[in-house]
């Protein structure tokens, strides 16, 4: 019998558990296929395939799907309800719909594996998920259990590496599954936090390069991934309330973080046109840098954004940075 593949597309949850579907799926003897990085033709179809209001991390979404349809037995699409402790931090309604807009939406698709990872349904919430998952693809209980163990303590080893070695998401995976060590960092004489999304940030196509071409110019770039979950919680009552979003409290409490950290020298926030959640959060960091006299540089992308535009205020903050240091003597 030939060995079923699961499609796992790159993007959205990738930089989050990546690490742990792949070794879950790999121990029921799947086969995991990732989709192609972003490229024009996968933005292009997601673009083709989307509601026009859609933010374009959703686009995306419906390109990555489109390439890996014909390619896969299986395509896994998780419903983000809940992960976090807190059980009224939730995800926007375009992750927990998510499925159910793919099946409407592309033709053709090949099964899904659509479990839902909510901590509401109780401390074993993702057990339940994997064994929904098992069972879909008719593994024994055992052999589930055993996929589901190996699975968390990955998923434990990602995060703790990304904070040890102060890696990002595509960092910790290539540390993971290929090198096994931290790549030389190039010198840099400027410290940047770049916040926002992690499928934005890391997809060098979306983001038109902003984290190399920031590497490549004499900045270390920190994100919230490098922070642990733990340290981050600590800013949550910084807000009278906690916002509703998973990854808008984390923004929001990494741009708490580093702004007490004093090596930092700036802060980014990139943000997707069209999302809900970060009109909000976008003002919240930028009011709080504001009041803190700290540069701060708001950044938003849509399917249009260009290299060329971006690099321009790329260049412009972080000149701004380096000469006002110059002035501070
Ligand atoms: S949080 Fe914003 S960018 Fe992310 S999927 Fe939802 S609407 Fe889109």
């Amino acid at each position: 019998m030939s060995q079923v593949i699961v499609g796992f597309p790159t993007t959205l949850t990738y930089y989050l558990h990546y690490p742990m579907w792949k070794v879950f799926f790999s121990e029921l003897g799947c086969k995991v296929e990732t989709s192609p990085m972003t490229n024009k033709k996968i933005l292009d179809e997601g673009v083709k395939e989307t509601v026009t209001d859609a933010c374009v991390p959703i686009k995306l979404y419906h390109g990555h799907a489109v390439a890996l349809k014909d390619k896969v037995d299986y395509l896994f699409i998780p419903r983000m309800v809940n992960v976090d402790s807190d059980k009224n931090i939730t995800f926007c309604p375009k992750f927990l719909g998510l499925p159910d807009m793919i099946k409407a939406s592309i033709p053709n698709l090949p099964k899904i594996i659509s479990p839902s990872l909510d901590r509401k349904s109780g401390h074993y919430y993702l057990y339940k998920a994997c064994r929904e998952i098992g069972r879909q693809l008719e593994k024994p209980a055992s052999l589930i259990f055993r996929a589901y163990r190996r699975a968390v303590s990955i998923q434990k080893k990602f995060e703790k590496i990304m904070v040890q070695n102060k890696l990002n998401p595509v960092e910790g995976i290539d540390y993971l599954f290929n090198s096994g060590s931290c790549s030389e960092r190039p010198d840099a004489d400027l410290n940047i936090a770049v916040l926002g999304y992690p499928y934005q940030i890391y997809d060098p196509y979306i983001s038109a390069n902003l984290m190399s071409w920031l590497e490549n110019h004499k900045v270390r770039t920190w994100t919230m991934e490098m922070v642990d979950y733990s340290q981050l919680q600590k800013y949550s009552g910084k807000l009278k309330k906690k916002l509703f979003w998973h990854f808008s409290n984390k923004v929001v409490w990494a741009c708490y973080h580093y702004l007490d950290q004093p090596h930092i020298d700036g802060i980014i926030h990139v943000t997707a046109f069209s999302c809900g959640p970060d009109a909000m959060v976008d003002k919240l960091v930028e009011l709080e840098c504001k009041q803190r006299n700290f540069p701060f540089l708001s950044l938003m992308i849509d399917e249009q954004t260009g290299e060329g535009g971006v690099t321009t205020r790329l260049e412009a903050f972080t000149d701004m940075i380096r000469y006002r240091r110059e002035q501070q003597g």
